[in-house]
Formats: C-alpha cells, structure tokens, sequence
C-alpha cells in the first residue's frame, strides 16, 4: 500500500469513527428531550399567552391534577394555579381524556364571589404534554336559559294561538248549520267577532313582546317627557275605565323627563291601567301616581282591586301567567301584558316591582333612569308647571284623567 492510500484509509476510518460520535451525540441528545418532556411539568412554548388572552376559564393541570397554569376567568370557579383540581368531574375528564377516551362534559359548578351561584358549564379537555392536559371550562348557563326561553315561547304562543282558532272554527261550524235562523246567525257571528278581536290582539301582543326581546332590535330613542306618556295613556284608556265605572285620578310630580321610545313606554304604562282597571270592582279609584326619587323617575299605579297573593306576585311578570284563567278569559287577558311591562322598561335600563295584598289592591312600580329637562322643552315645561300647580294640586283628580 502506497503512502496516498494509506492517507485515504486513515480519512475513512476517521470520517467512520466521527460519523458514529457524532449520531450518538445525537440520539442522546434527543433521548434526554425525550425524557426531559415526559417527566417535565414545564407549559409547552405559546400555552401561557394562549391563556392569557383567552375569555373562557380555563387551566392546565398535571398528573396529579394540580393546576399548573390558568386563565384569568378560572379564578371565578375557585380554580387557582398551585390548588388540586378539586371537582371530581373534572378530574374524571383528565383521567379519560388522557387514555384516549371523551373529551367533552357539561356539568354544574360553583361560582366563587358576588353572586356565589351555580352554573351550568361545557367542560372540554385536551392532551397538550406527556404531563398535561388542558381543560377548557365554557359557562353556558346564559346561552342555555335564553335557548329555554325560546322554546318555552314558541310551545306557549302556539297553545294559546290554538284556543281562539279553535272557537272560530266552532263558530263558523255553528253559523253553517243555524243559516236559516237569523238570529242565532247574528249571534254566533257576534261571538265569532270577538274571538277574532281576541286572536288579533294576541298577535300583537306576541310580536309586541317578541320585538322587545330581540336584543339588536333598534328603538325610536328621544327625550320623552313623563307627562305626555301618561295623558296619552289615560286618554286611551277613558272609555274602559268608563265602562267598567272605574276612575283613573293622575297625580304627583310634573315635568320629569326619561331617555326612551314614548311609544314602547306608553305600551307599558298602559298595560299596567288596563290591569287596574280590569281588576277593580266598579265605583273605585286608580291612581296614576308621578314623583321623583334620587337619579330615578317612579311611576305607580295603584288600584283597590282584588289583589295578588304573595305567590303569585313572583309569577304574574311572566308570559301567558294568568292568576285566574276562567277570570282573565272573561278580562279578556292573556297574560302577556306583564311581561311586556318588564321587557319594556329592562330595555330602558329600569325595573318594575310589585305591591299586593289580597282583597285591598295592588301597586305597580316602574322606575326609569332619570334625565335633565332637555334644552326644547325647557320655556314650555315651565309655562306648564306654573299652569299646573294653579290648577291641579300634587295629588288632585286630574280632569283630563276622570273617565
Ligand atoms: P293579563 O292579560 O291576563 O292581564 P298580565 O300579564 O297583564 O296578563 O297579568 C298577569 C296576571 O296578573 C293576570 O292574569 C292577573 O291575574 C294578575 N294581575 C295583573 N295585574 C293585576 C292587578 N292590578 N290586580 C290583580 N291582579 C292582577
């Protein structure tokens, strides 16, 4: 062997031997990462920041279920970095999500702080280290009670759409079969008016409240001054008052002013005259009653009628709730009106209550967010007050009011 081939062995051998240093170097390499990742409890590179910017809470727990990492909102479940995952649900969904099984839950937890209450929450977990796993904790309890809703509304509105359909349908039956007796014709025809009137009435009332229920619904928002919506509604309401022998008697502080649709507020205030009125014996008084109280306008309206028992007052404000169905068929009600007074004054930012004692009447309390005397209004409302004050004291009939 010559000189060169020996030189070019040499580099072989050599290339060789630092080729397979050099793999091993490697391989070792990769398995102490290896293992480094399997018993390390340290968060994968971008978890952190992920959980940083994340609305829902949620936590990264270890083997032993302790929480690693958390987002901001787990700290409303009690879950805190350092604690033991301590609802067995959840540690349920980590052991099977970690062999392979479901990965989802929905289950009801606790939250800590004002209001402490329970909700409902879609839990999902995910693998996201040999030593980690993610949960994801989603509170479904508002998307779940609005969905309810929904379904209530929709079962609701088409069971009581089904009564007067059905009494039409009877009526037209009757009128078909009576054709040659004049009267009983006029008769059921008069009967089948009133159905109609009543299924016209409460498709109103339906879309009406479905309107004020659709969040994004846009309203005609201006400057309403309180007394123009309560001479509307007591001008619209003259005639029942009237009939029933009821008088409606307005009183208490003039010139106050609300941010609102006068329409939508006019809806409310009159569907709580209605009431009062369809519920007070004849010969008795309702009273439409304005004042002021710190940054809020109250308006009451108080009747001497048949009242409400403690019960019934949690229940009266919900749709087609009617105390007394026989009696509220007779009024004519349907038991919707309520509930378009609480929607309609929630999306004016207020609230309405109730005050009822069987047999000695009711009063219904609506309080709107208070505004100053627009600029517009200022020369007339003042010409007003002055009027007012002369002619009708704080608590005096008012003419206009007297049906
Ligand atoms: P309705 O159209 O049946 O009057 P509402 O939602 O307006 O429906 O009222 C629900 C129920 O509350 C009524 O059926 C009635 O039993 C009761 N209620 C409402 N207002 C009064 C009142 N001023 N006095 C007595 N009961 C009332």
């Amino acid at each position: 062997m010559d000189p060169t081939q020996l030189a070019l062995l040499a580099l072989l051998v050599g290339v060789v031997i630092g080729g397979g240093v050099a793999a091993l170097i490697v391989v070792s390499v990769r398995t102490r990462d290896r293992m480094r990742a399997q018993t390390s409890t340290a968060l994968p590179e971008g978890v952190a920041d992920v959980l940083r910017a994340m609305d829902d809470a949620a936590i990264v727990v270890d083997m032993s279920t302790t929480i690693r990492a958390a987002s901001a909102a787990a700290s409303g479940f009690g879950l805190q970095v350092g604690e033991i995952l301590g609802e067995e649900r959840l540690r349920e969904l980590v052991r099977t999500v970690r062999t392979g099984g479901s990965v989802a839950d929905l289950l009801t937890l606790r939250r800590v702080g004002a209001p402490a209450e329970q909700r409902q929450v879609s839990a999902r977990a995910a693998v996201i280290s040999p030593r980690l796993t993610l949960v994801i904790l989603r509170d479904i309890t508002e998307r779940e009670r609005v969905e309810q809703m929904r379904r209530d509304f929709v079962a609701n509105t088409s069971h009581e759409l089904k009564t007067p359909v059905g009494a039409i349908t009877l009526l037209a039956e009757a009128i078909e079969s009576a054709a040659d007796d004049p009267a009983q014709v006029r008769a059921f025809a008069v009967r089948m008016s009133a159905e109609a009137a009543r299924l016209a009435g409460l498709t109103s009332r339906v879309m009406n409240l479905s309107r004020l229920q659709s969040a994004d619904e846009s309203t005609q928002v201006r400057e309403v001054p309180i007394d123009e919506v309560i001479t509307s509604v007591i001008e619209a309401h003259a005639l029942p008052a009237n009939a029933a022998g009821v008088t409606l008697v307005r009183g208490g502080t003039r010139g106050l002013f609300v941010l609102g649709d006068p329409q939508i507020l006019s809806e409310a205030l009159g569907n709580l005259v209605a009431n009062a009125i369809a519920y007070s014996p004849a010969g008795s008084h309702v009273g439409i009653g304005v004042k002021q109280i710190h940054n809020a306008v109250e308006i009451a309206v108080t009747d001497r009628g048949i009242g409400i028992s403690e019960e019934e007052q949690q229940r009266v404000f919900e749709r087609f709730y009617r105390s007394d169905q026989a009696r509220s068929r007779r009024t004519g009600g349907t038991g919707l009106g309520l509930s378009i007074v609480k929607h309609a004054v929630q999306r004016h930012g207020g609230e309405v209550r109730v005050w009822s004692r069987p047999g000695r009447g009711s009063t219904f309390t609506i309080q709107l967010p208070l505004i100053d005397e627009p600029q517009a209004f200022r020369a007339p409302a003042k010409a007003r007050k002055k009027k007012s004050k002369k002619s009708v004291p704080a608590d005096a009939r008012d003419n206009g009011a007297t049906a």
